[in-house]
């Protein structure tokens, strides 16, 4: 039977104004399992009234009670978490265990986290002279619109409604229309838990409509974005004609800078788990992988021969370490890359086809973990986002050059530094334009410090005392003392 998914508008699932439906594909069998709700203006607007409605209640409860609310959504994800997962899997290709592992623990813990986190953020300052005294305080904007990707669906969108719910918005929340699923169990999970009618609105259907709709809306205060750079630049063309607040987390083209000395075994494990987790759809995978010139015959070696032992298949599989691409549309793109990287005079080293599984997969959209060389950083496989499981090598003969090449990119959203000279690290990590920088480790997160990207990658900063600003208002009232 096909899995169904409604919007979810003040406390309440209901069908698409016009009833119309957008296909949901399993990528790892290529077949349709499910429908999900194709909105347009009518269901945004009435999302929007809901949301407005909710506010002035909501956002009158006190932190307390506020994050009261976001930890027994936290716990009841917790509780589905074998059941999330599952879906997760089901409706992005990725393999099962990296959904257990990542993708839902990461869920519980944006709401846990905000709930704990606001407890000390600074809502209140209050600043005096002689005469006048001035108290500064911060409060929620109303209304605000939460548009997420595809790559980690649940992990995303959480980490944004999180924030914002807890500072005392209301909320209108897009999934991406490939990848609905697990959204629409959160709203199931909201109903459970008794949250306020209202409070948390989640409308689903494409980008170009629903999504535009959201950004467009003047109700709507602040626009949380993920996803990609073109689709940044619209998003922030589009909503200046309502002055919105703009937070924008986009594309990357991150580089793996590796020094000869470097700890090899370490850096060699996790530069694999860099380039291809999630097959590669991760904006923060290595794509561009810089080696020092004495070490880059022996990485190749090395690095091809770890990849080789990934055990590709389907993702319900426990034994899956990499599964599909997660639509049709970017498994086209993908291969367009590598035929790109082909006419450009790039040696495949690895990879670089289209894989048919067995069985249940044998229509699914998988494609080789793809390792390219003898590509300038000026090619279009090193200048453009490609987002999948392709990674290209370059070798670098001093730091200077390595630097120049990590930065010579539209985008700078993060980057890994692998040697064990602290100097060095350090030195390389002042220079690298680029939002997040990892010094030998990778994807290790404090939810405390400041997440985003520089240069096209980005606009503004999530986590921690970010996003809370993001989301709130200052206010300044002065009096005579
Ligand atoms: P898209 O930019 O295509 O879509 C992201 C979201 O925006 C989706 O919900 C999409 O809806 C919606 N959308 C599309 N067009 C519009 C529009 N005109 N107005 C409003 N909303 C719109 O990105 P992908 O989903 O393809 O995700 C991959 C991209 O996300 C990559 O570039 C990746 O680097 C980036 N990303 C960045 C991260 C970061 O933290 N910097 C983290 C994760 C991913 P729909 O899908 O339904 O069309």
């Amino acid at each position: 039977m096909l899995e169904i998914v409604n919007n979810f508008i003040n406390g309440e699932f209901v069908e698409p104004h016009k009833k119309e439906y957008l296909d949901i594909y399993e990528p790892a069998t290529g077949s349709v399992y499910g429908r999900v709700a194709d909105s347009s203006s009518h269901d945004i607007k009435i999302a929007v009234e809901s949301a407005k409605d909710a506010f002035p209640s909501w956002s009158g409860l006190s932190f307390a009670e506020r994050a009261g609310y976001l930890k027994k959504i936290a716990v009841e994800i917790k509780n589905r978490s074998n059941i999330l997962a599952k879906y997760e899997s089901r409706d992005t290709g990725k393999p099962i265990t990296l959904a257990r592992k990542v993708d839902i623990p990461r869920s519980v813990e944006n709401f846990n986290f905000f709930a704990n986190f606001s407890e000390n953020f600074d809502f209140e300052l209050s600043i005096e002279n002689e005469f006048f005294i001035n108290s500064a305080s911060k409060q929620a904007l109303g209304v605000v619109g939460c548009i997420s990707p595809w790559n980690l669906p649940l992990y995303l969108f959480t980490w944004k409604i999180a924030p914002a719910l807890v500072v005392g918005n209301t909320v209108l929340a897009k999934p991406s229309e490939i990848t609905p699923l697990t959204a629409s169990k959160l709203a199931e999970i909201c109903l459970d838990i008794g949250l306020p009618k209202g409070v948390l609105n989640i409308v689903n259907g494409s980008g170009l409509v629903a999504g535009d709709l959201i950004v467009k809306n003047k109700n709507i205060k602040a626009i949380s974005f993920t996803g990609g750079t073109s689709t940044g630049k619209q998003i922030y063309q589009n909503s200046f004609d309502s002055f919105k607040k703009l937070s924008l987390e986009m594309g990357g083209k991150n580089p793996a800078i590796i020094f000869a000395d470097c700890d090899y075994e370490s850096m060699l494990k996790t530069v694999v788990k860099s380039s291809f987790t999630n097959q590669g759809q991760i904006c923060l995978c290595s794509s561009r992988i810089l080696v020092e010139d004495s070490i880059f015959e022996k990485f190749k070696t090395d690095f091809c021969n770890a990849i080789s032992k990934l055990n590709i298949g389907d993702p319900i599989d426990d034994k899956t370490q990499f599964g599909s691409i997660s639509s049709e549309s970017q498994f086209k793109k993908i291969k367009h890359y590598i035929n790109v990287a082909k006419n450009e005079s790039g040696n495949i080293l690895f990879g670089g086809n289209a894989i048919q599984l067995q069985g249940r997969c044998k229509n699914g959209w998988f494609i080789d973990p793809t390792v390219i060389e003898g590509l300038d950083n000026r090619s279009r496989l090193n200048q453009e986002e490609i987002f999948g499981p392709v990674v290209t090598l370059q070798s670098f003969q001093s730091e200077k050059e390595a630097i120049e090449i990590a930065n010579d990119t539209q985008y700078g959203l993060s980057a890994t530094i692998w040697t064990k000279s602290h100097k060095k690290s350090n030195r390389v990590a002042k220079n690298i334009d680029a939002g997040v920088i990892w010094i030998n480790c990778w994807m290790v997160r404090d939810l405390r410090t400041p997440f985003g990207g520089m240069k096209d990658s980005g606009l503004g900063r999530e986590g921690g005392e970010s996003a809370l600003r993001f989301f709130t208002e200052q206010k300044n009232i002065c009096k005579p003392k």
